[in-house]
C-alpha cells in the first residue's frame, strides 16, 4: 500500500509529540487543568464553556453537558463535565475512550495495517430502513453510498468488502460475523436518519457505548450496559469515528450533530475497530433532495473514505 501523507492526513488533529501520559491520580475525574496541562494548552473560559487550545488544536468543553468539541467537531461525552474544587472535571472514562485517543491517536491504534475494510450498507430487502416522503429509500441510498466508498477506497490499493452489494436482508448479527468470518480490520456501517420531527438534520457517526455508560443517540437509554466485543477496541473506535465524522463534516458541510455513543448490534459485536455513520436525515426536505442527488451521495462517500484512510494514516504513523 503506497499512502502519501499529504493525500492522507485529512483530519486536522495535529500529532503531539509522543510522550508518556503523565499517572492519573486514583479519582476517577480527570480536572481539565490536568487536561490542559498535558497538551501544553492555554485555558479560558468563554460563556458556558472551558476553552483549551495550542497552536494546533483546540478543544472546547461545555460545563454540566455532555458535550465537548475537539478542532470544532462534536464529541459527545459519557458524562457531563462537572465543578471539581475550584475548576471543572470529565470523568476518566471520557477522557481515556474519548478525548486522549482522538488527541494522541497513534497511541491508541493498532499497528497493524489494516488490510481489509468491511463496508455495511444498512437495512436491505425486507428491511427498508427509512423511507422519505418521496418514497426515497435508506436501504438503496445507502448502498449507492458505500459503493462510491469503495471505490474511492480501491483507487488508494484498500482492500474493500460490501456485507451486501444488493437489496438483500441480512440479519444485523450475520453483519458482524461476516465481518469476523472475511477477517477484517476495520468495520463501518452506513446509514441515513429518519425523525418524526422533518427539521432534524445533519450527519452524526456512532461508536460503541464504554461498558456501564451511557449512550448519547435519540432512541433513549436503557438495557444492558455490560461491555461487548466492540468495547475491546473503545479507544481505536473514537479515533475511527473522529476520522469519519470530521471528514464527513469538512466535505458534505452540513450540520455537525458530533461523534455519539451507541450499543448498536453491528458495534456491539464488531470483531475490529468499528463506526457507524448517518449521513443526513430522509424526513428533513433539504437533505430528502440531496440523498437523491449523485452529486451528494459522492460528495458523502469522499467524506467516508477520507476519513478511513485518515485512520490508516494513523496507524501507519504509530509504528514509526
Ligand atoms: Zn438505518
Amino acid at each position: 500500500m503506497h499512502l502519501t501523507t499529504r493525500q492522507l492526513f485529512i483530519s486536522q488533529v495535529v500529532l503531539l509529540a509522543g510522550s508518556a501520559l503523565p499517572a492519573l491520580a486514583a479519582s476517577e475525574n480527570v480536572s481539565l487543568a490536568y487536561i490542559a496541562r498535558l497538551y501544553s494548552m492555554g485555558s479560558s473560559t468563554s460563556g458556558k464553556k472551558v476553552v483549551m487550545k495550542n497552536k494546533w488544536n483546540t478543544i472546547e468543553v461545555e460545563t454540566n453537558s455532555r458535550r465537548a468539541w475537539i478542532n470544532g467537531i462534536m464529541v459527545w461525552l459519557h458524562h457531563p463535565c462537572r465543578k471539581s474544587g475550584s475548576g471543572w472535571a470529565i470523568r476518566e472514562v471520557d477522557f481515556k475512550k474519548g478525548i486522549d485517543p482522538i488527541m494522541r491517536a497513534y497511541a491508541h491504534v493498532p499497528t497493524r495495517t489494516p488490510r481489509l475494510v468491511m463496508l455495511d450498507p444498512g437495512h436491505g430487502g425486507k428491511d427498508a430502513g427509512a423511507v422519505s416522503p418521496r418514497k426515497v429509500y435508506e436501504k438503496l441510498a445507502v448502498l449507492s453510498i458505500a459503493k462510491r466508498v469503495k471505490a474511492h477506497l480501491e483507487a488508494k490499493q484498500v482492500t474493500v468488502q460490501l456485507t451486501r452489494s444488493s437489496d438483500t436482508f441480512i440479519p444485523l448479527r450475520q453483519r458482524s460475523e461476516i465481518a469476523a468470518k472475511a477477517g477484517a480490520d476495520l468495520f463501518v456501517s452506513i446509514h441515513a436518519d429518519g425523525a418524526d420531527d422533518s427539521s432534524a438534520n445533519g450527519v452524526e457517526t456512532f461508536v460503541m457505548t464504554a461498558a456501564g455508560c451511557d449512550s448519547s443517540n435519540h432512541y433513549g437509554q436503557g438495557g444492558d450496559k455490560s461491555p461487548g466485543r466492540g468495547n475491546q477496541y473503545d479507544a481505536a473506535n473514537a479515533v475511527l469515528g473522529f476520522s469519519i465524522q470530521s471528514n464527513l463534516i469538512k466535505t458534505s458541510k452540513r450540520s455537525d450533530r458530533g461523534l455519539r455513543r451507541a450499543r448498536f448490534s453491528v458495534l456491539k459485536h464488531a470483531p475490529c475497530p468499528g463506526a457507524l455513520v448517518e449521513c443526513g436525515f430522509l424526513t428533513n426536505p433539504e437533505e430528502e433532495a440531496l440523498m437523491i442527488d449523485a452529486n451528494y451521495r459522492e460528495t458523502v462517500a469522499r467524506g467516508i473514505s477520507n476519513g478511513i484512510l485518515g485512520y490508516i494514516t494513523f496507524v501507519n504513523r504509530a509504528r514509526k
